[in-house]
C-alpha cells in the first residue's frame, strides 16, 4: 500500500481502495505496514517474553491485576509477586472482601500503594454491579473505579481478544520511530497522528499478540535512551533505524524533602506502619524519629503535610490518641 505525498484527493482514493482511513500527515510513511506486521508477529511467535500472566486464554481477573501491577512496577517484580497475590486473592470476591491494611500488606514491595486500594475498590464494584464477573464492554469497564483508558483497552485486547488499539508510552515511542524519520531519542509523534497510525497499524484479529509484541520490542530493543537498532528485529522496516542521537530529557523537579522525592518518603511511612501489630497506632513524634534520627526544624511541618496527603488518599487513619496514625483498615 502506498499513500502518496501531499495529494489529499489521491490519498482519499487510496484509502477507499485499501479500506484504510485517510492518512492525516503525508510525511508519515505507512507503506511498510504489511511488512511490519509480518515481521513483528513472526518475531513474537518465537521470541515472546514468557510471563506468568501471558497464557493463551487468560482469566480477565488476572489481566486486570497484572495490568494494574505493571503500571508502575517492573516486569521482574510483577512476575514474582503476582502468583503470591493471586494465592491470597484468587478472585474478585476475595479481593472485594479485604480491608485496607490487608491489601496494603499484600502489596508490599510493589510501591504506589494507592493502586492496591483502587484495585480493591474496583473488585467491590465488579462484585456489587456485575456479580463478580468483569464486564467485556468499554462502557462498562470505563464505569469501574480506577480504570483508565490504557487499562480498559488492555483488558479488551488481552482478556477478551477484541480488535482495539492499545497505547502506552512504549508503544508510542516505537510507532514514532518506526513510521517517522526521527533524529533524536526524545522526539515522538503528535497525539492526533499517533491515534491514526495506531488504529491503522495493528492486524485485525491479532490485537492481543500485536500489542504485546510491540511492548516486548520497545522494552528490549527500542528503549527510551539507547535503542539497539543493530539487534532490532524490525530494523529493516524502521525509518529511524541507526539515526537516533541520544538526547537527555530536561530534569523535572518533584516535591522532595532532604533530597529525596516525597513519593519515596510516603512509601517509607507506609512500610513503617505496615510493621505495626494489627490495630496499633504510632505517634507522629515516634514516626518522625524513625524517619530522621537527627531531626531538622522543617521535618515536623513537612511530616504533617505528608500525613494529611496519605489520609486524603485513604491510606492511613488518625488513631484515638492525639497525633497518632495507622494504616486504614
Ligand atoms: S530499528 Fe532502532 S529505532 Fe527502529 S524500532 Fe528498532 S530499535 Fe527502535
Amino acid at each position: 500500500m502506498k499513500i502518496p505525498d501531499n495529494t489529499s484527493h489521491i490519498e482519499t482514493a487510496a484509502a477507499r481502495k485499501t479500506g484504510r482511513s485517510a492518512n492525516p500527515d503525508p510525511s508519515v510513511d505507512l507503506t511498510t505496514m504489511e511488512l511490519v506486521q509480518v515481521m513483528v508477529l513472526g518475531w513474537y511467535a518465537v521470541h515472546a517474553r514468557r510471563f506468568v500472566w501471558r497464557v493463551p486464554n487468560p482469566d480477565p481477573y488476572v489481566v486486570l491485576v497484572s495490568e494494574t501491577m505493571l503500571q508502575q512496577t517492573q516486569t521482574a517484580r510483577v512476575q514474582e509477586k503476582l502468583p503470591v497475590f493471586l494465592e491470597q486473592f484468587p478472585d474478585f470476591s476475595a479481593l472485594a472482601a479485604t480491608d485496607n491494611a490487608t491489601i496494603i500488606r499484600a502489596w508490599q514491595g510493589m510501591g504506589y500503594n494507592n493502586r492496591a486500594l483502587r484495585l480493591r475498590d474496583c473488585a467491590r464494584a465488579v462484585v456489587e454491579r456485575f456479580g463478580g464477573v468483569l464486564p467485556d464492554t468499554a462502557d462498562d469497564l470505563r464505569s469501574l473505579p480506577g480504570l483508565g483508558p490504557y487499562t480498559v483497552s488492555a483488558i479488551l485486547s488481552f482478556a477478551f481478544h477484541r480488535d482495539v488499539v492499545v497505547l502506552d508510552v512504549n508503544i508510542r515511542r516505537l510507532y514514532s520511530r518506526l513510521f517517522l524519520q526521527l533524529t533524536t531519542t526524545l522526539e515522538v509523534m503528535p497525539q492526533s497522528l499517533l491515534l491514526h497510525v495506531a488504529s491503522e497499524v495493528y492486524p485485525r484479529g491479532h490485537s492481543s499478540e500485536w500489542h504485546q509484541a510491540c511492548m516486548d520490542i520497545a522494552a528490549q530493543y527500542c528503549t527510551a535512551r539507547s535503542p539497539r537498532c543493530l539487534l532490532c528485529p524490525i530494523a529493516k522496516a524502521c525509518r529511524s533505524a541507526f539515526r537516533l542521537a541520544e538526547a537527555v530529557p530536561p530534569r523535572v523537579s518533584e516535591p522532595s524533602h532532604r533530597g529525596k522525592p516525597n513519593r519515596i518518603w510516603r512509601g517509607r511511612i507506609v512500610e513503617i506502619l505496615r510493621g505495626l501489630p494489627p490495630g496499633q497506632t504510632m505517634g507522629l513524634t515516634e514516626l518522625r524519629s524513625r524517619l530522621f534520627p537527627i531531626e531538622e526544624e522543617t521535618d515536623g511541618p513537612w511530616l504533617e503535610h505528608i500525613v494529611a496527603a496519605l489520609e486524603r488518599d485513604g491510606l492511613i487513619d488518625r488513631g484515638e490518641a492525639a497525633n497518632s496514625i495507622r494504616l486504614r483498615s
